[in-house]
């Protein structure tokens, strides 16, 4: 458990130590005030069958830095879990989808989609966060089973008595539960049966070179095969290539979600492409 959580502390630095210190520091004063000047917008990437129909949409924030550009969330989440600002922009993140859900059902656009939305670790831990959740379902008048929850396996670190209760509360509740980037972390399978999970989600670091790298295949194969074993869905991430489609379909994947079927998009675009598929 302990070098779990040392191996997690190495990979989160990793990531962070991108960025250098003094940049970082701008970037946290600046990402403080992103929600105010509204910089922060979500967009959503479909989630799709192999005939490439929408099954629902994962939500991916980005921020419209007026100098730097747009700032990956690859960049800025880290940063946001560090310095505790991820407390407000996750909770802004899940108003702003459940504000979305709203407006699609009453205009009759993107109907029945199902949203997901990457939830951090300390997110989730924090107190309050299931009767803030079940306050912005109700308040924006969202069905339950509208939203699905991403969480890694980076939850599984410690808590993880708390962690499954608050799950199962939620999954009761009607919030479903995806396993995301799965694969990367170090999640034990003895923790994996307890959680109530409607899907894995494969990492994208498996499928990128899933026609070449035979141990990659076999992951992804192990991944499929478990979620099977364990009665849950599963879901290939970063599927750029109908190659890589087949591949995955050849293992018995048949959701995806990547640019070879749809890229992230802001809502208005997004459900113009809805609407273009619906034609054909
Ligand atoms: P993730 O949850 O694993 O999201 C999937 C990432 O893969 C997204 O990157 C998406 O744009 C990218 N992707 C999808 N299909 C393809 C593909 O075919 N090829 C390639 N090369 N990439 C693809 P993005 O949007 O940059 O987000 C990065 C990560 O930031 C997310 O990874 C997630 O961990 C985190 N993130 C994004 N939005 C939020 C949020 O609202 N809250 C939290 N806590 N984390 C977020
Ligand atoms: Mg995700
Ligand atoms: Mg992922
Ligand atoms: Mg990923």
């Amino acid at each position: 458990q302990a070098k779990a959580a040392g191996k997690n502390m190495i990979k989160f630095f990793d990531v962070a130590m991108q960025v250098k210190a003094s940049e970082r520091t701008r970037l946290e004063s600046e990402l403080r005030e992103a929600i105010k000047r509204q910089q922060l917008q979500l967009y959503f990437q479909g989630l799709h069958d192999g005939q490439g129909k929408l099954l629902g949409a994962e939500v991916l924030l980005r921020w419209f830095h007026p100098e730097l550009g747009t700032v990956s969330p690859a960049v800025f989440i880290p940063i946001a879990e560090e310095s505790g600002l991820i407390f407000e922009i996750g909770s802004w993140v899940i108003e702003q989808a459940c504000r979305q859900l709203a407006i699609w059902t009453e205009s009759k656009q993107a109907l029945q989609l199902k949203l997901s939305v990457n939830i951090s670790a300390r997110q989730f831990h924090q107190e309050n966060f299931l009767p803030q959740v079940i306050q912005t379902l109700e308040r924006y008048g969202v069905a339950r089973n509208r939203l699905q929850f991403e969480l890694t396996e980076s939850i599984l670190v410690s808590r993880v008595d708390e962690v499954v209760a608050k799950m199962n509360l939620l999954k009761n509740y009607g919030v479903a539960f995806a396993l995301d980037d799965f694969g990367t972390g170090y999640s034990s399978l003895s923790y994996l049966k307890r959680l109530p999970l409607e899907q894995l989600k494969i990492d994208r670091s498996f499928v990128d070179d899933i026609l070449n790298d035979p141990n990659d295949a076999a992951i992804a194969s192990t991944v499929i095969a478990l979620s099977e074993a364990l009665g849950l869905g599963v879901i290939a991430e970063g599927v750029e290539t109908a190659a890589q489609r087949d591949a995955l379909a050849a293992l018995g994947c048949y959701h995806y979600q990547g640019f070879y079927f749809s890229r992230p998009l802001p809502g208005q675009d997004f459900v113009a492409m809805q609407q273009q598929a619906q034609l054909h």
